[in-house]
């Protein structure tokens, strides 16, 4: 699988969204409930093989963080900071249309 980074993370509180504009130019909006539904945490995605998505009602996001160079780190303001979010992982989450169509590889 081809990896990305983003050159680009916009918080945009007005909207809740996160925006990431990666190196290869595709951008994805990430709503922060979206987001924070699915922390990689293990508290939240326990040890299992199966994504995740742990509904967060009033999720919102305080800081980004950068996590060395290949992952971010968002903080929430219920004080939830434990998501690691690999760049390979935040980009598998983007949820537009065309990284939404099925693809060959999942099952
Ligand atoms: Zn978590
Ligand atoms: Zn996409």
């Amino acid at each position: 699988m081809e990896s990305h980074y983003p050159t680009e993370i916009n918080h945009i509180k007005a909207e809740g969204l996160i925006r990431i504009t990666w190196d290869d130019g595709h951008v994805g909006e990430y709503a922060q409930a979206y987001l924070r539904g699915y922390c990689p945490c293990a508290l939240c995605q326990g040890h299992g093989v199966q994504r995740n998505f742990v509904s967060v009602p009033g999720a919102r996001l305080q800081e980004i963080r950068p996590v060395g160079n290949y992952a971010i780190e968002f903080r929430w303001q219920d004080g939830h900071s434990t998501g690691i979010y690999t760049y390979d992982y935040l980009r598998s989450l983007c949820p537009c249309s065309s990284c939404k169509e099925p693809q060959s590889d999942s099952a």
